[in-house]
């Protein structure tokens, strides 16, 4: 397998963390580059099921080194509870498995802190995890952020985090909160620093290395396109590039470095919090799709709200995350209604749009143009192969396939590993025999 992004192609939740845990059994090393613990994978293997915030879901594979790259936002206490969580249960036992970059950033109290008094200020309206992941962003691209380098080091560690805290409680006291004092977080944070140290290290050099020595590397994207703070549904959006292209700068790899990008999109659409979603469905078919797909979210525990596939935002994510292939996820969900529908665009006033509008409310008004597809019945977990679908969900896959541009390497109908059938590689390795960075220079 060549090296692999992978993305979600929609609002998030979209089933990435099967696709990676499924896809990671053929790479060398797993690299998450972006996001912090507001994102949750949930992975079914063996019948037991794992929720990870942090750590790359292909820890669940033994002998893969896991990557946490510059772009994610750390906290340090979470990140512990997970190494502990997965070393009871037998995983992560050999330290040399996992790498942190020295660059990330630290997620602190305060950061906790301002997330909830600015939602609770503006009502819930971004309607954030309240993890600090925002604040700790903003503290990055103020320069005044804390990065693992100096975390480890208990005499800048405590200089910073002093320096930090007088404009931080300024802030902090504005917005009705508490001032934080910095001996309970010293306290608190400098034995977590003490058990992270033997991680850290410069892992954009791991990762050149890695595949100089022609390892393969897997890069796990969190929340989707739809998100991403660039070219997401702004300001509905999380506070780092979701985009494929997050991959370079959070990991410290260029872009030449990437031979595929696999997109993540449920067969249908959800949503969790805030923001506009123009194919939602509050009736029964909204409920059948809740139900059926189980959709609440992994890390909140929040219900997602669900509708029709979303053909102009998906075909936003084929562009801006530049998609080599895509993985369909939850085909099976939609088994048993009569008609399935999909948004070609979006109409508003006399006109059709087909692109995602930018501006403020632009998606607030749209009435979404339907092309109705006949559905399907049955129970699609037990299919293995392409053939073995009803005649109906081929044809809604191939719909999809064209609308979106590009072809399904994967469609998954269940929850399991096995749950999977493979169309085509989403990663053909003959691209890296040409690929530059393998060129011998004399
Ligand atoms: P992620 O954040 O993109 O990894 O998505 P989540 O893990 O939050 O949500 C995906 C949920 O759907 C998890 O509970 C998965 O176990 C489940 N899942 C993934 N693929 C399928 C599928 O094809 N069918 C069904 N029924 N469930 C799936």
């Amino acid at each position: 397998m060549a090296n692999i992004v992978i993305v979600g192609a929609q609002w998030g939740d979209e089933g990435k963390g099967k696709l990676v845990d499924l896809l990671s059994e053929r790479a060398d090393i797993v690299v998450r580059y972006q996001g912090g613990n507001n994102a949750g994978h949930t992975l079914v293997v063996g019948g037991e099921k794992t929720v990870l915030h942090l750590i790359p879901s292909g820890v669940l594979h033994q002998g893969k080194t896991c990557v946490i790259g510059n772009g994610v936002v750390i906290d340090p206490v979470v990140l512990l509870g997970e190494i502990d969580q997965l070393q009871e249960r037998g995983f992560l036992l050999d330290s040399s498995l996992m790498r942190i970059s020295d660059r990330a950033h630290l997620i602190l109290p305060y950061h906790k802190m301002l997330d909830g008094l600015r939602e609770d200020a503006s009502a819930g309206r971004i309607g954030t995890t309240r993890r600090g992941i925002g604040p700790t962003y903003e503290h990055k691209v103020a320069r005044c952020g804390i990065r693992m380098a100096d975390f480890i080091d208990a005499d800048v560690f405590a200089r910073l985090l002093a320096e930090n805290l007088e404009a931080v409680n300024q802030r902090i006291t504005a917005l009705g909160g508490k001032a934080m004092e910095l001996q309970p977080i010293l306290d608190e944070y400098l034995p977590c620093a003490d058990r992270l140290r033997v991680y850290v290290t410069d892992t954009s050099k791991l990762l050149h290395d890695a595949s100089a020595a022609r390892r393969r590397i897997l890069f796990e994207g969190a929340q989707g396109a739809l998100l991403d703070i660039d070219h997401g549904t702004y300001p509905f959006v999380t506070s780092s590039n979701a985009v494929a292209g997050g991959a370079c700068t959070g990991a410290g790899v260029g872009p030449t470095f990437i031979d595929a990008v696999l997109g993540i999109s449920k067969a249908y659409t959800t949503r969790v919090g805030s923001g506009p979603f123009p194919t939602e469905l509050t009736g029964a078919v909204g409920d059948q799709l809740h139900k059926a797909g189980g959709e609440f979210g992994a890390t909140t525990g929040r219900p997602r709200r669900c509708g029709w596939l979303d053909m102009v935002a998906l075909r936003h994510a084929v562009r801006v995350a530049g998609l080599t292939s895509l993985a369909i996820t939850k085909l099976d969900v939609m088994a048993g209604l009569e008609q399935v529908k999909i948004c070609t665009g979006y109409k508003v006033g006399g006109e059709v749009l087909d692109t995602v509008p930018a501006h403020l409310g632009g998606l607030d008004d749209v009435q979404p143009v339907y092309e109705v597809l006949p559905g399907w019945e049955g129970d699609l977990t037990g299919a293995r192969s392409f053939p073995e679908l009803p005649s109906e969900a081929r044809a809604y896959v191939r719909r999809v396939e064209q609308l979106a541009g590009v072809q399904a390497a994967l469609i998954s109908v269940g929850p399991g590993r096995e749950q999977t059938m493979q169309l085509r590689d989403p990663a053909p390795s003959a691209r890296t025999q040409t690929h530059p960075r393998h060129q011998v220079i004399d």
